[in-house]
């Protein structure tokens, strides 16, 4: 008996009822995008139908409407993160492009020789815009290895610290090891020597209580598409200090205070890191996917899907010759695996064809698939609406797959 009542819920996401090769889809590839419930694509359909008018600007109904629907959701970001001031929500396309904002603006404040600290186990959206500044900038990038359990390695992490230390950035959670970073520990050992750090939340943000105030985080990222909510969108929690610093990310409308061509000021956080026309029908939306897994319980949805990770690494274990990478204490539900010397390709392809849906490749995370030997790896991972039945179809499916090609 789940601490979730799973049955109600899969009734609210229609797509789960769909049939892959002529078998029931067993949706395994959260941790790349999660399923949308019913009431988050409702958001978007009336927004369409009835509120849809441009933000910010316009005296009449429509564009009220659809202002207040966009700035109540900033309202509830900052809720559900426990942020201080919804001034310091800012909307993005998503997780990568909070990233990048975050390194292009903070990047010209840096100096030849600074250095920022990164993981061997981040996604690549946390890495390449790090990269990026160094054609502008001599900067030096320190990376943190993990164990062989797939945990950060917190020694070496203390150890990198230096007079030249501008920024550190990690994830949360790993999207392959499924490895939970200490996240606090990281914040307040950087804060001792003045580093300010930015958490990568994508996948966290649906699975664990995130609450920035009490983690002191200074800059705190994550995608709609992976919370339930629609595409397209995503967030940017920063500091109010910080946010006033930094410069503008990019130029246009809506992120200025005045325009003339001898000078032209800014508008204060958040409306000067958002130029452009913001995505005014999906914002509404990510309101709903919050509501909806408010509903339920972060932390029974949390709950939940330990029990579907714990039962299916069991299971797994039960195959001759599996490789589970990432089995750090209190995990995350994803499991990335390798069976013998199958190729994680051909296991995807078949477990397709039985109706499986799990991801394969480097998951944009090539040094770390370095660092472990791999070229890439097949991973399962989990959401609120998955359930131990699945796994032991996804159990017999594995079984199958791994004799036919072995
Ligand atoms: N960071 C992590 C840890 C991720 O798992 C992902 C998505 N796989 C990203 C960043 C990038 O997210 P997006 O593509 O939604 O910007």
């Amino acid at each position: 008996m789940s601490i979730i009542d799973t049955e109600a819920i899969r009734k609210d996401f229609p797509i789960l009822e769909r049939k892959v090769n002529n078998r029931q889809l067993i949706y395994l590839d959260n941790t790349a995008t999660t399923q949308t419930p019913r009431c988050v694509v409702d958001s978007i359909v009336s927004s369409y139908y009835n509120t849809k008018a441009n933000v910010h600007r316009g005296v009449h109904t429509l564009s009220q409407e659809a202002t207040l629907l966009q700035e109540h959701t900033r309202e509830r970001v900052r809720a559900f993160l426990n942020a201080r001031s919804s001034d310091e929500i800012i909307f993005t396309r998503g997780t990568t492009e909070s990233i990048n904002l975050v390194a292009s603006s903070m990047g010209q404040l840096f100096k030849d020789g600074d250095e920022v600290i990164l993981t061997v186990m981040e996604h690549h959206s946390n890495i390449v815009p790090w990269q990026l500044l160094q054609n502008r900038v001599d900067l030096k990038l320190r990376v943190v290895p993990v164990l062989s359990d797939g945990a950060l390695d917190m020694d070496t992490f203390r150890s990198l610290f230096n007079e030249r230390t501008r920024m550190v950035s990690v994830c949360h959670v790993s999207n392959v090891l499924g490895t939970v970073n200490p996240v606090a520990e990281i914040i307040a050992e950087s804060h001792r020597h003045g580093v300010p750090v930015l958490i990568d939340g994508a996948q966290a943000i649906a699975h664990t209580t995130v609450d920035v105030t009490s983690l002191d985080a200074d800059f705190y990222v994550f995608s709609s598409h992976k919370m339930y909510g629609p595409s397209g969108i995503g967030v940017l929690y920063g500091k109010r200090e910080w946010l006033d610093m930094m410069p503008p990310y990019q130029g246009g409308g809506e992120m200025i205070e005045s325009v003339s061509f001898e000078k032209t000021t800014f508008a204060p956080p958040p409306f000067k890191f958002e130029a452009g026309t913001p995505d005014f029908i999906d914002i509404p939306a990510l309101h709903k996917a919050i509501d909806y897994i408010c509903g339920i319980g972060v932390e029974n949805i949390a709950t939940h899907e330990d029990g579907l990770l714990h039962y299916a690494t069991e299971r797994m274990n039960e195959i001759p010759g599996m490789r589970i990478f990432g089995t750090a204490p209190g995990k995350s539900a994803i499991i990335s695996f390798l069976v013998g010397d199958i190729h994680h390709y051909d296991l995807g392809m078949l477990l397709d064809k039985l109706g499986v849906a799990v991801r394969t490749g480097h998951h944009c995370a090539q040094p770390l698939m370095h660092a472990l030997g791999v070229e890439g790896t097949v991973r399962a991972s989990f959401a609120m609406y998955n359930t131990a039945k699945e796994v032991d179809i996804f159990i017999d499916a594995l079984k199958r797959s791994v004799a036919m090609l072995q």
